[in-house]
């Protein structure tokens, strides 16, 4: 039985970073959470302080299958994020992206459930036009390594416009820029957390490239109140929608702030740029601020600070663990 405002709420990719995050809040919030994962890029981990709770539920399951369960409201979070986890089955990314959004939008249509469909910057490729804002379409490589990735998100916008339109669906679609923070996998190969773990572990720094190429970081806390905001927004508002956090950086300066931040003595080290890998990036926020009421508020030293905090924590305790 649920009273109120408890809504059954399905998060797919539930045991990854973005997701135990989403999961928590919405745990906090009252509602009943069924949590679906493949435990690709996820672990039981991330949210085993979730698994005490009467309204958190956890099912193993493949988003590229149909799925019959009950929801008032989807988020699809499921698919691998890190370039180095996306590459490495690419065809499976690809069917996690658009199956995955087919199959969740059947579901959607189904229920008559609100549907969420979590979209990344890298629908702007590799963009001449800087900062980006939803009105742009985006240079993508249809070919290339990151296409499975890019493309595969890009149809999966395609199919929750077409749905609305064609079954009236109520969507969200956001387009999230880098995010980073706690729980983010030590190994899958991201910026932040190669950085943290590297400095924390005193080794190389590893910038590709001269470094020189930017992103905009944004906390994850301030990215899942984003979602949660346009969640509950009336059945007009759609997206696309940008949310990250506007501050840029080049690679260098990230490098350079995690080491002073750690107190490190790791060097920093040169490898090669990895293909199409975007030159800029930075979110044009103006739409989330007037639709949502939505900016960031955590800037980068305070989020890495807390993001260090963790990685000192998790690479402790799996010293611990090796030893014991
Ligand atoms: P993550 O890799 O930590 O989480 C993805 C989760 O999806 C994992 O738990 C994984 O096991 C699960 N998954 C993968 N394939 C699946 C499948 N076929 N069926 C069921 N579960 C599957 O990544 P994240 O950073 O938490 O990203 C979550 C979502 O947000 C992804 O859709 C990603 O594309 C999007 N996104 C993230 C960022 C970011 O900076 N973190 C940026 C842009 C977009
Ligand atoms: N689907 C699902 N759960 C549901 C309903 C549908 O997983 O509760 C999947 C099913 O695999 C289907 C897909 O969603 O093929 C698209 O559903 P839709 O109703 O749009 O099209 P269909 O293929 O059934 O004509
Ligand atoms: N990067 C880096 N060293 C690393 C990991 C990544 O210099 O150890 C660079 C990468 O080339 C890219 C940026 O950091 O320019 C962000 O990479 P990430 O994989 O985190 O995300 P994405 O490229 O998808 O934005």
């Amino acid at each position: 039985m649920r009273y109120g405002k408890s809504k059954k709420i399905l998060v797919t990719g539930g045991a990854g970073f973005l997701g135990s995050h989403l999961c928590e809040r919405l745990v906090e919030q009252g509602h009943e959470v069924l949590c679906v994962d493949n435990f690709f890029t996820g672990t039981r981990r991330n949210i085993a302080h979730l698994m005490e709770s009467k309204n958190f539920e956890l099912l193993r399951h493949d988003v590229t299958h149909p799925l019959y369960v009950e929801a008032d409201e989807i988020y699809n979070l499921a698919c691998p994020a890190s370039p180095v986890h996306y590459q490495f089955d690419p065809v499976q990314t690809t069917k996690t992206s658009v199956n995955g959004a087919i199959n969740m939008l059947g579901l959607a249509k189904r229920l008559k459930a609100k549907v969420f469909q979590a979209s990344t910057s890298e629908v702007y490729g590799d963009p001449e036009v800087h900062p980006q804002s939803e009105s742009y379409w985006g240079r993508v490589n249809p070919i290339g390594f990151r296409s499975c990735y890019d493309e595969g998100k890009r149809c999966a916008e395609t199919l929750f416009f077409d749905y609305r339109r064609q079954h009236n669906l109520e969507i969200k679609v956001v387009r999230i820029f880098n995010t980073y923070g706690p729980r983010m996998h030590p190994n899958d190969g991201r910026v932040v957390s190669n950085f943290v773990v590297q400095a924390l572990r005193g080794q190389d720094i590893t910038v590709y490239g001269e470094g020189l190429q930017t992103r905009a970081f944004c906390y994850v806390d301030d990215l899942i109140e984003g979602f949660i905001r346009l969640m509950a927004t009336g059945a007009e508002i759609t997206g696309p929608i940008n949310i990250g956090n506007p501050g840029e950086f080049t690679i260098r300066e990230l490098a350079e702030t995690v080491i002073r931040l750690t107190g490190s003595r790791s060097k920093i080290v040169s490898r090669p740029l990895p293909p199409d890998d975007p030159k800029q990036r930075r979110p044009n926020i103006d739409l989330a601020r007037q639709v949502l009421d939505w900016v960031p508020e955590v800037q980068l030293e305070e989020g890495l600070t807390k993001t260090i905090a963790y990685f000192d924590a998790f690479l402790s305790a799996e010293e611990r663990r090796i030893d014991s």
